[in-house]
C-alpha cells in the first residue's frame, strides 16, 4: 500500500512507525509543514495509566521514551500557601521535542520517509490510505465531510516554560488583585518545567492581560507566581493566551482519508491525556490493519468500531474536568483541602473508596478532617 501521513506530531509519528513495522513492503511517507526538530510548547505529562498502556501495548517504545522521562510518585496542590500532597498519583514528563525525536529518529531508522517543510493545502492525492494527523487545526478535516464540532472554553490559558525545576506535577492556586489565577506546572527534564497558566476571561481583561506583549505578559505571570517560580523567569515558546476549544468529529473517515490525535478530537491538558489520545490512536489505527489487511474501508470501520467506545469515555471524563476549572473563583473559596478533594473527585469517575485505594494518605487525612469537624459541630 501507499500511505500518506499528514503532520509529523506523535500520532503521525507513532502511527508511521508501528505501520512500517507490521508492514515493511508498504510505502509511507509522513509530511510536515515544519522544519525538523521546530515544535512548540515544552513538555506532555503522562499519568501512570497511560504509560502502563503504552508498556502493555508497545513496550519497546515505551522502553525508550521512559529513558528520557522525569517522573514522581504524587500530585500536589498549592492553595493559600499550603501544600496538599495526593499519594498514588504518579506522573512521568519528557520533552515535547525529545519525544518527537525518538519518535522521528525511529521512523527513519524503519524506513518511513519524513518530509520536512511540506504545508499541505489539500489532501493528498494517489495514495490508498491517508491519515490526517495534522493536529487541532487540520487542513485535511477542513477539505473533507468530517462534520467536527469546537465548543471553546471561556479561561485564557497560555503554555510557558521556566528554569524553576518543580518537583512533581502541581496545581498552585494564587489570587491577584485582579482575580484569582492557576499554574499547572511541572518538570520534563533535569533543567525545565512546564508552566501553564490559566485564569478566568474577566481576571485576564482587568489584568490589561489582552493588551500586554509577550514579555510583560510573562512579567505579570512572574508577578503573580513569585513565590512558586522563586525569582526564576517564564520563557515563552509562540506563547499566546488562548482559549482551549473541546473538539470532536461526527464522521472519523471519509473514503480512504482518517484523522486520527488533535485533528480527530482534543482532550483538555488538566487531564494529561492529548498526546496519550495521539498515540493510543496510532496503535488502534494500526491494529485495525493487523485485522484487516490491505482493506482499508474495512481496517476504517474496525479502528472506528474499537476506538470510538473508548475515546468518548476519555472525552467525557477530560470535558468533566476543563468544566471544574471554568469554576476557578467558586473552587478559590474552599480551603486547601476541600479543594484539592473537589479537584480529585471532579471528573465523576473518583469514589471515595477508590480514592481510599489509590490515595490512602490523602484520604486518611480527609477522613480525619471531616470526623474532626463532625466532632466540632
Ligand atoms: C497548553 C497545552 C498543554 C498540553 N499539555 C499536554 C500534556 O501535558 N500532555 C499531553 O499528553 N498533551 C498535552 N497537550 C496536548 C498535546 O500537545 C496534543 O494533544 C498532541 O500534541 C496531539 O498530537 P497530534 O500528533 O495529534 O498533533 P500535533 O502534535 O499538533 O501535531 C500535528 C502536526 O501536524 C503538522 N501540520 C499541521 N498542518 C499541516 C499541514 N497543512 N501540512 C503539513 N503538516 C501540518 C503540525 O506542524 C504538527 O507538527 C497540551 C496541549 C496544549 C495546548
Amino acid at each position: 500500500m501507499r500511505v500518506a501521513i499528514v503532520g509529523a506530531g506523535p500520532a503521525g509519528l507513532f502511527f508511521a512507525l508501528l505501520m512500517k513495522r507490521a508492514r515493511p513492503g508498504d510505502d509511507l511517507v509522513v509530511l510536515e509543514q515544519n522544519p525538523r526538530d521546530a515544535t512548540f510548547g515544552f513538555g506532555v505529562v503522562y499519568s501512570q495509566g497511560a504509560l502502563g498502556f503504552l508498556a502493555r501495548d508497545e513496550p519497546e517504545m515505551h522502553a525508550r521514551l521512559a529513558a528520557a522521562m522525569e517522573s514522581w510518585p504524587i500530585q500536589r496542590i498549592v492553595h493559600r500557601d499550603v501544600a496538599v500532597d495526593i499519594d498514588g498519583n504518579g506522573f512521568s514528563a519528557i520533552a515535547r521535542l525529545k519525544l518527537l525525536q525518538i519518535l522521528a529518529d525511529a521512523c527513519q531508522g524503519s524506513g518511513v520517509r519524513l518530509e520536512f517543510n511540506r504545508a499541505l493545502a489539500g489532501v493528498p492525492g494517489g495514495f490508498d490510505l491517508v491519515v490526517g494527523a495534522d493536529g487541532l487545526n487540520s487542513t485535511v478535516r477542513g477539505k473533507l465531510a468530517f462534520q467536527p464540532r469546537i465548543e471553546w472554553l471561556t479561561n485564557k490559558f497560555v503554555w510557558y516554560g521556566t528554569t524553576k525545576v518543580f518537583d512533581c506535577l502541581t496545581l498552585t492556586f494564587r489570587e491577584s488583585r485582579h482575580g484569582p489565577f492557576v499554574a499547572h506546572h511541572y518538570r520534563y527534564s533535569p533543567t525545565m518545567s512546564t508552566f501553564i497558566v490559566e485564569c478566568e476571561e474577566a481576571s485576564w481583561r482587568r489584568a490589561g492581560l489582552d493588551r500586554m506583549s509577550d514579555a510583560e505578559s510573562r512579567a505579570y505571570c512572574e508577578a503573580v507566581f513569585a513565590k512558586d517560580l522563586g525569582g526564576e523567569p517564564l520563557v515563552s515558546n509562540k506563547s499566546i493566551w488562548r482559549n482551549f476549544p473541546l473538539l470532536t468529529n461526527d464522521t472519523w473517515f471519509v473514503g480512504n482519508t482518517v484523522l486520527i490525535g488533535d485533528a480527530l478530537r482534543t482532550g483538555h491538558f488538566s487531564i494529561g491525556s492529548g498526546t496519550r489520545l495521539a498515540m493510543d490512536d496510532a496503535i488502534a489505527l494500526a491494529r485495525a490493519f493487523d485485522h484487516a489487511g490491505d482493506d482499508v474501508a474495512e481496517a476504517l470501520r474496525e479502528f472506528e468500531r474499537q476506538r470510538r467506545p473508548v475515546v468518548e469515555k476519555l472525552v467525557a471524563a477530560a470535558n468533566r474536568s476543563s468544566y471544574w476549572y471554568e469554576q476557578l473563583s467558586d473552587k478559590m473559596r474552599l480551603d486547601p483541602w476541600q479543594l484539592a478533594y473537589d479537584y480529585m473527585t471532579r471528573s465523576g469517575r473518583m469514589s471515595d473508596e477508590r480514592l481510599e485505594q489509590e490515595a490512602p494518605r490523602f484520604m486518611g487525612a480527609i477522613r480525619a478532617r471531616r470526623r474532626s469537624a463532625a466532632a466540632g459541630s
